[in-house]
């Protein structure tokens, strides 16, 4: 029997599940049901699965035969906050919450692998199944981190997958190199020595500076950073003075944004020349600066090694329909801080044409139930190629 038809038999139940878990999503590290859910479900199937780490993160592991490679299989479980618009028979039961980036779609593809895997165990090694809490910018993967994944479920090498309006249900995309931006946050406080609005002689502005520092900051990416490598510097928040008070000269300009790059140097390069832009201007007019770069997310970049593995897996599912050469995306995912830790690689999975336009984080968003056997088809194929019996 082919995998393929192994997988169908799955369906109805996979298919249920998923609408299942649309109708009622959780948030970022609210995952209670979910995870109670998933836990059961690789329990049933026979794997052993440890609870609670990153609070509602669960994983299962599944050890067959006396290989000694390991890998780490990642789906997110949370969703938004925001309504869903669209009317579905599985539609959001709770309003203000939905599954508008398809993680309902990605915990189903894995726990349809586990099941698969679990009967047929056609493999020799151990897998861990991650089920990571609050990817939408709640921390859940570092959280996990932090609580000792990797301490507690060492791995050789780790994948992660989502979802993507536009590829075919039978499509997927497997690239090497930068896959999404990290994501930093930055804030610089100018403090001056505030004074009469007509007398500016008698005191320090802070505003004037700030306005060199903003003109300025754009230069970072194009005078500074390498013009074939990718970068955004915006300045997103300005807060100074007071518009009821045009007389007022303030003490303090407080600015803020965001830093965005595709590899660890660029992601340097624009911590260091922000701060250095900013402490220059502050010399210049003389007065104070405090400058906070905050990291959030690292980018996520696929390892080759990592990566040839995922092709080869897409492939066997795929065939031709593979996309190799897929465009980066300017957003991020918390898996960088898995693939941070082990080799690790990024997939696409073709989730149809968006319907009505609808794309990730739109309110009428949906994951495609007729994607779920190439996703778990593919988990099922890298599994038994990279721990190939
Ligand atoms: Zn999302
Ligand atoms: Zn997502």
């Amino acid at each position: 029997m082919l995998l393929q038809d192994l997988i169908q038999a799955d369906l109805p139940f996979l298919r249920s599940l998923r609408q299942d878990l649309h109708a009622y999503p959780e948030l970022g590290f609210e995952e209670e049901r979910t995870s109670e859910i998933v836990a059961n479900l690789l329990e049933e199937a026979g794997l052993r699965v440890h609870r609670g780490l990153g609070k509602t993160g669960v994983v299962g592991t599944l050890r067959v035969g006396n290989g000694k490679r390991t890998i780490g299989l990642r789906a997110d479980m949370d969703a938004l906050a925001m309504p869903e618009q669209a009317k579905r028979p599985y539609t959001s039961r709770f309003p203000g919450k939905m599954h508008a980036c398809g993680h309902d779609g990605h915990t189903t593809l894995l726990l349809g692998a586990a099941r698969h895997l679990a009967k047929t165990r056609n493999f020799s090694g151990t897998v861990h199944f991650i089920f990571q809490p609050a990817e939408e910018g709640r921390g859940g993967a570092k959280k996990m981190v932090e609580d000792g994944l990797f301490d507690l479920f060492p791995c050789d090498a780790v994948y992660g997958l989502h979802n993507m309006p536009g590829l075919a249900v039978d499509e997927m995309a497997v690239t090497a190199g930068p896959q999404l931006a990290s994501s930093d946050s930055w804030f610089v406080t100018f403090k001056g020595v505030g004074t009469h609005g007509a007398k500016p002689h008698l005191g320090k502005d802070p505003i004037t500076a700030s306005g060199h520092f903003l003109s300025a900051l754009q230069t970072i990416v194009g005078r500074v950073v390498n013009p074939l490598q990718p970068a955004v510097v915006s300045a997103c928040s300005v807060q100074a003075g007071d518009p009821r008070a045009l007389n007022v000269i303030p003490d303090v300009v407080e600015i803020g944004g965001t830093a965005r790059a595709y590899s660890a140097e660029v992601r340097d390069q624009l911590e260091a020349e922000i701060g250095r832009l900013a402490r220059g201007v502050a010399a210049m007019f003389d007065i104070d600066v405090v400058y906070e770069f905050r990291r959030r997310i690292p980018p996520v970049i696929n390892h080759p090694d990592a990566t040839a593995r995922a092709l080869k897996a897409a492939q066997a599912v795929c065939g031709s329909k593979v996309v190799t050469n897929f465009e980066p995306s300017t957003a991020g995912d918390d898996f960088a801080f898995l693939s941070e830790a082990a080799p690790g690689a990024y997939v696409w999975l073709g989730n149809g044409p968006a319907v009505d336009g609808a794309l990730h984080h739109n309110a009428a968003y949906d994951f495609n139930d007729k994607a779920i056997p190439t996703g778990v088809a593919f988990w099922v194929a890298l599994v038994e190629q990279e721990l190939a019996a």
